[in-house]
Formats: structure tokens, C-alpha cells, sequence
């Protein structure tokens, strides 16, 4: 995903991010495509990126926990193609059901089953006693 930039008319509290600050989420606008936008938000324990749906304001379709590094949250979105891959890499935790991509049969290897901590199943999970990995 084509990562968006911050214009210097963009009022932004505590600059976290070079990416647009929206108000009403009260986070950072990484991108967006023909049906939703696509933002990360400061949790308290971890950074969440957030599946909005165009024009909605009372929810998210889709989310993914990772670390507080926002670098590090913007490097694996900024390789995500939403219309393929069914999801970003390097979260831990998924707080919603998983997401499935438009095009998601173009990519198979990349769409593979992922635990409910972000790894292949196939490959095993980094997490003790994960009840997804075998
Ligand atoms: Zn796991």
C-alpha cells in the first residue's frame, strides 16, 4: 500500500507519524483504497491498525495489534497489498475476525492459515501452548 503523507496544514497533537492525523479516530491515516482507509491508533499497550469502512465513523471492519514501534507498524502496512493479501505481517494479537482480500487467490503461498497471533500455522507459532499452531 502507497503510504500517505501528512500536509503541513494537518493538525497534528504529538507528531508520532508523518502519515495525516485524524481527529476523529485519533490516529494516523496510513492509507486507503476504493473501499476502506486504513489507520493506525495508540492503544496504551500496543499500536492497533484499523480497517475502516469509507465514510463510516462508529467502526472497523478489521484490526491487528503490534508493538509500539510505529516504524515498524508502517513498514509492514507500506508492503501489504490489501486486494491480494488477506492481511498485514507482524501483528500479535487480532482483536476481529480474520480478513479475506478481493483477490485473495492470486497470492495462495502468502494467504496461507495464520494462528490468532499472526504466524503460519504450517510454521508454527513463536507464542507458548498457542491453541491454533499444531
Ligand atoms: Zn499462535
Amino acid at each position: 500500500m502507497k503510504l500517505l503523507t501528512a500536509q503541513p496544514e494537518d493538525r497534528i497533537p504529538f507528531r508520532l507519524s508523518d502519515r495525516p492525523y485524524d481527529d476523529h479516530w485519533q490516529g494516523y491515516v496510513l492509507g486507503e483504497d476504493a473501499t476502506h482507509r486504513y489507520l493506525w491508533i495508540w492503544m496504551g499497550s500496543n499500536i492497533r491498525v484499523i480497517c475502516v469502512p469509507t465514510g463510516e465513523t462508529g467502526g472497523y471492519d478489521h484490526a491487528w495489534c503490534y508493538p509500539r514501534d510505529p516504524a515498524a507498524v508502517e513498514a509492514a502496512v507500506e508492503k501489504w497489498d490489501p486486494e491480494t493479501q488477506d492481511e498485514p505481517t507482524g501483528w500479535h494479537k487480532r482483536p476481529t475476525s480474520p480478513r479475506r482480500a478481493p483477490r485473495r487467490d492470486e497470492e495462495p503461498e502468502y494467504n496461507r492459515p495464520r494462528c490468532e497471533h499472526g504466524c503460519y500455522i504450517a510454521d508454527g507459532c513463536r507464542t507458548l501452548n498457542c491453541r491454533n499452531a499444531r
